[in-house]
């Protein structure tokens, strides 16, 4: 499926996710654009590679660099201040009584969403695309296709507008998005990813792993890493 005259719009974190959609959109849109959320995350390492990973993906990738347009950062200082999460404050990570991680933080894909789209349609843009995946979604609600597909007919119905939510990792694993970014731009894309994305909770980049930096021991780390363990097992 291509898209080849129309723009997408990426929620890019900077992270293993949304760089290996960001490729899928670069291999599927004519043009892509980038947003991504100053939300006083503890760690800002996030904020710091995303102009470093769409640098290099300029550089390094012929075919996207001109496909390339955009990056929109947007400040939503508030949602910090409204949730008491350990992504937001310095409190450790834990399981909640609800049986979700203290890592969820509430609202905060419903927002980006509604955030993106208030954007795509200033800019005419039609197609969103979100690494979200309920396989090894960590618990998270709104990572759920369920909840997606909701958040597209409200979007819909609430800005009379006819927006796509793509969500290309929506029922692969890890290991499999490890894969689709090799498939996606070979070996040079692995490695971006390996070296330039950020996933760890912790805000980590001293520990250096075949999977990139992190403390090695968070979910997130964890989850990277087990990925990885089955993607290189499988080649
Ligand atoms: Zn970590």
């Amino acid at each position: 499926m291509r898209h080849d005259s129309e723009t997408a719009l990426v929620l890019f974190s900077g992270g293993q996710d949304s760089t290996t959609c960001l490729a899928w959109a670069l291999e599927t849109f004519a043009r892509v654009e980038t947003i991504g959320f100053d939300y006083r995350q503890r760690h800002r390492i996030e904020l710091d590679v995303r102009p470093r990973v769409l640098d290099q993906m300029r550089r390094d990738f012929a075919d996207w660099s001109a496909r390339i347009g955009d990056d929109h950062l947007v400040d939503i200082a508030v949602l910090a201040e409204l949730s008491e999460t350990a992504l937001t404050h310095s409190v450790e990570i834990a399981m909640q009584e609800n049986g979700l991680p203290n890592t969820f933080v509430p609202g905060r894909n419903l927002l980006f969403l509604t955030f993106a789209a208030a954007v795509a349609y200033r800019r005419g843009i039609r197609h969103l695309v979100a690494g979200v995946c309920e396989t090894d979604y960590s618990g998270y609600p709104d990572s759920r296709d369920d909840t997606v597909k909701a958040m597209q007919l409200a979007l819909n119905l609430g800005m009379e507008a006819r927006f796509v939510i793509h969500t290309p990792l929506m029922w692969i694993d890890k290991a499999q998005t490890w894969a689709l970014a090799e498939r996606l731009g070979k070996e040079a894309l692995v490695r971006l990813i390996c070296e330039e994305t950020h996933t760890c909770y912790n805000g980590d980049r001293e520990h250096a792993h075949a999977w990139g930096f992190g403390c090695g021991t968070c979910p997130a780390c964890e989850l990277r890493a087990q990925g990885w363990e089955r993607f290189v097992s499988s080649r």
